[in-house]
């Protein structure tokens, strides 16, 4: 079965690996599926070959791909192969399959959409906060569960109102987006890119120890240093800052406050730098975790999280 979403096609049954629908899914336009292009049935019949291979499939034995029609628009199509020719009964077993199935299908993508939506920023089609928020959770716990490592790194990107100001909000959207992909880019398939909100990014690295995200942080910094948003002379520079589990404590609010803590080290000294955030001792870490007082009034991030002190 292939559904076809947005682009993109997506598989709702497992195929073998080396299936050639699996193959050909990555590679093929979301229309070159006779079916979804047609919004016909196709027949595939080895004994009739057809002149039109269906370039998603490419199907030789017999087949049938029904297409999925919702509302008027093919939301995907059902493929189905056998090994004999359908009888008649057959074939109504089909008809009826995809007239019921139809709908719930479509219902379901329409969910998975608007979830897709909820969780992804759209000026740079990152997730967002509340995407985050979910992946932070999932991942601590991993890390808890198999005490591997696990880095955060705090992005904001220097003087960006100054960026609105002279070159208007526009070239600001863009530089944006020009630096989420930066980001996304220096980073791992495993790792996480998220916008916290603002020019602030996160980036979430499991398995990743304090040293690897240090230099990873460098990395992204040199990215971000070769964004340039054609036509505007801007020098793009971002302060950047580092904590990691179990270093700076062992729940997300502890780590997210140190590697704050750091970002904010980076704009003291000047902006246009890395700073990890100091390794605490065990017990400090631990007092951390539980939630260490209110020294001074936090810098305005746009976090939300608990984040009751800088050092
Ligand atoms: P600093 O070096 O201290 O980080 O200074 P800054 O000018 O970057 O200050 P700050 O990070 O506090 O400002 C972020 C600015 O980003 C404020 C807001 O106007 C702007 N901004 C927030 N969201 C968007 C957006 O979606 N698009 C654009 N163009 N600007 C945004
Ligand atoms: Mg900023």
């Amino acid at each position: 079965m292939v559904l076809h979403r947005d682009k993109r096609h997506e598989l709702l049954t497992p195929v073998p690996e080396t299936s050639p629908l699996a193959l050909s899914l990555g590679s093929v336009e979301p229309r070159s599926c006779l079916a979804i292009r047609l919004g016909t049935p196709q027949t595939c019949d080895p004994n009739q070959p057809s002149t039109v291979l269906c370039e998603l499939c490419g199907h030789r034995g017999y087949a049938i791909c029904e297409p999925l029609v919702a509302g008027g628009e093919v939301t995907g199509s059902m493929l189905i192969t056998h090994p004999q020719p359908l009888s008649g009964s057959q074939r109504r077993t089909i008809e009826d399959t995809v007239a019921y199935t139809t709908p719930v299908l479509a219902s379901l993508r329409n969910l998975q959409l608007a979830q897709s939506r909820a969780e992804t920023d759209s000026l740079t089609d990152l997730p967002n906060r509340r995407a985050l928020d979910a992946m932070l959770t999932r991942t601590f716990a991993q890390a808890n569960r198999t005490d591997e490592p696990l880095s955060l790194v705090l992005v904001d990107i220097d003087h960006f109102k100054d960026v609105n100001d002279t070159f208007g909000h526009d070239c600001g959207d863009e530089l944006l987006s020009m630096v989420a992909t930066a980001l996304a880019q220096s980073v791992r398939a495993s790792d996480f890119v998220a916008r916290l909100g603002g020019d602030e990014f996160v980036v979430v690295l499991p398995a990743t120890d304090f040293d690897g995200a240090r230099i990873l942080a460098e990395k992204m910094a040199a990215a971000i240093a070769n964004t340039h948003v054609l036509g505007f002379n801007w020098d793009t520079t971002a302060s950047l800052g580092i904590a990691s589990y179990p270093n700076h404590g062992t729940t997300i609010e502890a780590v997210m406050r140190c590697a704050d803590n750091a970002l904010y080290q980076a704009k003291k000294d000047g902006r246009n730098c890395v700073r990890p955030a100091p390794v605490i001792p065990p017990a400090a870490a631990a007092a951390l975790t539980r939630g260490a007082p209110r020294t001074h009034s936090a810098r305005e991030t746009g976090l939300t999280y608990d984040l009751p002190c800088r050092g």
